[in-house]
């Protein structure tokens, strides 16, 4: 049994607490940790995941922001766990990767209000991770793993569909959360491994035309990239990119983003 946390939930921490033993089974088998690897947890909240995380794993460093949570944890895991009490994204996973001797495998459910910018931070440390079971919010998870020529597809899934593979695994019920939360949820899985055979030179540069192009999603690609770098220079990177320029963002796929950013 997960114990109850000993203070009151804090929603602003995007703070639901996994009670179901059998979906923390379910999501540290999809990860399925290695005996040499390290796994990290971000926000273990009162350990449900962790505990079971920890019959699995050789290697546990556990991330959380909530100074309250972590005397329960130190109390229930003491020397088994290594507990950060820290904001995940002020964290250098590239530093925690190099002190760990390779890349980490992370287990998280995410805490919802902050999922985008974790997602970006991992995107920048993605060389630090190897894979990734995640808990998003189902509308979420969708977006990360959207296809060219879906309303879902975005900035987002370009660059997961670039760096890791993403692929949907379950869904998950809001009754496995206490409290419980309004939306459905679904695991996503990355893989940092098998990142597509079209790289960006430049993420900076990718980052500035997904911004351009999905910023005005309706209108032709020609014209919202214009927006950011006016007709002549726009009309220059579609041609060396070889992109039609009446299509639309959403129907190019993440291979023409990356071709359009090299003349960036
Ligand atoms: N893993 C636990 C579970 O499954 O029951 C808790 C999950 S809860 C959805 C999210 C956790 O992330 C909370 O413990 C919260 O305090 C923590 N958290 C929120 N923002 C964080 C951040 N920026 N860095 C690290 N932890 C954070």
């Amino acid at each position: 049994m997960t114990p109850l946390p000993p203070v009151p939930p804090k929603h602003s921490l995007g703070q639901n607490f996994l009670i179901d033993p059998n979906i923390a089974r379910k999501l540290v088998g999809a990860l399925d940790p290695q005996p040499d690897e390290t796994v990290l947890e971000i926000g273990p909240g009162v350990g449900a995941l962790t505990a079971v995380l920890l019959e699995r794993a050789t290697r546990v460093i556990a991330v959380e922001i909530d100074g309250r949570l972590i005397p329960g944890l130190r109390e229930r895991f003491g020397e088994q766990l290594d507990l950060l009490h820290a904001d995940i994204l002020a964290v250098d996973l590239t530093e925690l990767a190099t002190r760990a001797g390779g890349r980490l495998a992370l287990l998280s459910c995410l805490p919802y209000y902050a999922s985008s910018p974790i997602l970006f931070h991992l995107l920048k440390h993605r060389a630090a991770l190897s894979r990734a079971v995640l808990t998003l919010q189902r509308e979420v998870a969708d977006r990360c793993c959207a296809k060219p020529g879906t309303k879902d597809y975005g900035g987002v899934s370009v660059q997961l569909a670039l760096a890791a593979s993403p692929r949907r695994l379950f869904t998950i019920s809001p009754h496995v959360f206490r409290p419980r939360p309004k939306v459905e949820s679904a695991a996503l899985l990355l893989d940092f491994t098998r990142p597509h055979p079209a790289q960006p030179r430049s993420w900076d540069a990718l980052e500035q035309v997904l911004r351009a192009a999905f910023g005005q999603r309706r209108k032709t690609l020609r014209n919202a990239l214009s927006a950011k770098f006016d007709f002549e220079k726009t009309d220059e990177m579609l041609a060396a990119a070889g992109v039609n320029p009446k299509t639309r963002a959403e129907d190019v796929p993440p291979e023409g983003f990356v071709a359009l950013a090299e003349s960036v």
